[in-house]
């Protein structure tokens, strides 16, 4: 049977260990040897005792746990060509020529990378004798299937990303917490929450628990926004709320590119409307947690199609990544949504607000 091997790279996300099950099992299921890497590239590249052969029971009792249990890394060695030919040797020695990368954007582009390299990389093992004429036959391409990983839903090419859907119940479950207090007291509270350049959990968060202001990176306010934010805060008072929510993105800016973040919030509304004022940043409890259904079902989907993609995969077949459009699992070529994700950060960068929003697409 073929070789496959799934790691986890890049920051973590819940549902990658359902991913990472689905693998194996499915790897199993078709005649594969499936193996573990741990610690991604990092283990890649130091071998041996972090390359481990992966049976049926050994994903057993995972996929309810956040994070991924077979460890994540992130590795400068792999960067260099001469991290990248120790991590092919290892490969070679196990007869591993299909690889599932879980991770985001920066995982994706460097498996993209070794597989380019890969025939170089071999020819340069077998010159200087540290793989046989033989293994270089065996193992003569390099298959790759991506799956993103990321609480962030900034992934181009894909409606969620793994992780995404818990990471926002663990936001919208600090609101309701927060909000049964801040009703009490009548207070305004301002919530801090994950994403990066993203907007999702932000927006999706606000949408889910009837805040008041939402700032995300994509829709940046004009100069003004602190009038406009506190006439609406103000309004709803008048009308009898008792608390104001306002969720701000880590990624929140104005139009002139300024980061807006959640302290600046909380000085206008205490200097404008003399508001008693909290600021909540919620951090990696974002991250933590047990994934929820979706996630789990996500990461099986994606984790089985993943090693479907690689069975039928011949020498001309591109590197893909494993997505969803329209609750349907699809193959994408992998480099051309890494260049897409990668043109959002730019638009961005540039304030060309719809450009970026245009290019994401659905997500
Ligand atoms: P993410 O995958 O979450 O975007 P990073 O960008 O930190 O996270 O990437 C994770 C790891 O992937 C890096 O530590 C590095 O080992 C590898 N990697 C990222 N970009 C490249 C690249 N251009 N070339 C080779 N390896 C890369």
């Amino acid at each position: 049977g073929k070789g496959i091997a799934v790691f986890t790279s890049g920051g973590d996300s819940q549902g990658m260990n359902a991913a990472v099950r689905a693998v194996v099992r499915m790897g199993i299921y078709l005649g594969c040897k499936v193996y573990f890497i741990k610690e991604g590239y990092q283990g890649m590249v130091d071998g041996e005792e972090f390359i481990v052969e992966a049976n049926w029971s050994s994903v057993s009792s995972i996929i309810h746990l956040g994070g991924t249990v077979i460890g994540s890394a992130r590795c400068m060695e792999f960067r260099e060509k001469s991290g990248r030919l120790k991590a092919a040797r290892n490969l070679v020695k196990k007869g591993i020529t299909n690889l599932v990368v879980i991770g985001g954007d920066g995982s994706l582009t460097g498996a993209d990378l070794f597989r380019q390299e890969w025939s170089v990389l071999l020819e340069e093992l077998l010159k200087t004798n540290q793989i046989t004429a033989e293994e270089r036959e065996k193992c003569k391409t390099l298959q790759i299937a991506g799956l993103v990983g990321s609480i962030d839903n900034d992934f181009c090419g894909t409606d969620m990303t793994i992780g995404t859907d818990s990471a926002l119940h663990r936001i919208i479950e600090a609101i309701d917490a927060i909000v049964s207090t801040a009703y009490s007291h009548q207070r305004t509270f301002i919530m801090e929450v994950m994403g990066r350049n993203c907007g999702y959990l932000a927006l999706a968060a606000a949408l889910s628990s009837e805040a008041d202001f939402v700032f995300i990176p994509e829709k940046p306010y004009h100069a003004n926004w602190a009038d406009k934010m506190c006439k609406k805060l103000l309004q709803e008072r008048q009308n009898g709320q008792r608390l104001n929510i306002i969720i701000v993105s880590e990624g929140a800016i104005d139009r002139e590119g300024k980061p807006i973040t959640a302290e600046q919030v909380k000085k206008v509304v205490v200097d404008n409307l003399q508001q008693d004022t909290r600021v909540t940043v919620l951090g990696h409890v974002q991250r933590g947690g047990n994934p929820s259904a979706f996630d789990r079902v996500l990461g099986c989907r994606m984790g089985a199609e993943a090693v479907m993609a690689l069975m039928e995969a011949d020498e001309n077949t591109e590197a893909c990544v494993i997505t969803l459009e329209g609750n349907q699992a699809v193959r994408l070529p992998l480099m051309e949504c890494v260049k897409r994700t990668k043109a959002v950060a730019a638009a961005l960068a540039e304030k060309q607000w719809d450009k970026a929003v245009d290019l994401r697409g659905k997500s």
